[in-house]
């Protein structure tokens, strides 16, 4: 199913270090594209707004010398670029031991049934799944809505993933980028609502991931 090219990913940001999207510092890419459309949806730059087409060679060079613990993928649907990420993580993974933590709207069997998206599995330690629903997002820690799953499909988080998930409040946080602000992370209700209202004041100059 993957659509792109196995040496281009389309990016629409990156954050080389941050806690707010699996247990220690990560480097997270939010990829480009998203064949759903979630009521609410979350991520609405990554479908509308603009993105960079990233070698993988180049970005795998750039996260192996980063010093985060592991990526996170989100979107967009990243298994829409199936074949280029998984080519970045073995890129990667040549280079360094890293941990992989993965956003789908892809539910873990859906994924598991695509002859081309399943060969991304194996090199995920933990995979978030399912469609974002609105009726159903309850405020819980790091997932938006209560029907998506932390799959650990490897022991690496299994440990500590318990005390990082089992958290009893959302985080999220805003970042300014010169002219812009980027909120990062899975916001409560609240600092969903104020968001959206700096965003309706800002004329939606604001990038939301
Ligand atoms: S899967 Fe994620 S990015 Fe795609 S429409 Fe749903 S909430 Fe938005």
């Amino acid at each position: 199913m993957s659509i792109y090219e196995k040496s281009i990913i389309r990016v629409s940001h990156v954050e080389e270090s941050t806690d707010l999207l699996g247990p220690y510092n990560r480097f997270v890419i939010w990829v480009y594209g998203c064949c759903f459309d979630c009521e609410g949806c979350l991520a609405e730059n990554t479908k509308n707004g603009t993105y960079e087409e990233v070698e993988t060679d180049a970005l795998a060079k750039r996260i192996a010398k980063s010093s985060c613990e592991g990526i996170t993928i989100s979107g967009g649907e990243p298994f829409l670029q199936s074949n280029a990420l998984l080519n970045l993580i073995i890129k990667i993974k040549e280079q360094r031991d890293i941990g992989v933590i993965v956003y789908s709207g892809f539910t873990l069997d859906e994924l598991k049934q695509d002859d081309e998206m399943s060969l991304l599995l194996p090199n995920i330690d933990i995979l978030i799944d399912g469609r974002y629903i609105k009726e159903l997002d309850d405020n819980r820690p790091y997932v938006g809505s209560s029907n998506q799953i932390i799959h650990y499909l490897s022991s690496r988080y299994t440990n500590i993933g318990k005390a990082y998930y089992g958290a009893n409040k959302r985080r999220a946080e805003i970042k300014l980028t010169g002219t812009q602000a980027i909120l990062i992370g899975v916001p409560s209700h609240n600092v969903l609502k104020t968001w959206q209202d700096i965003k309706e004041k800002s004329g939606g100059m604001n990038n939301d991931f």
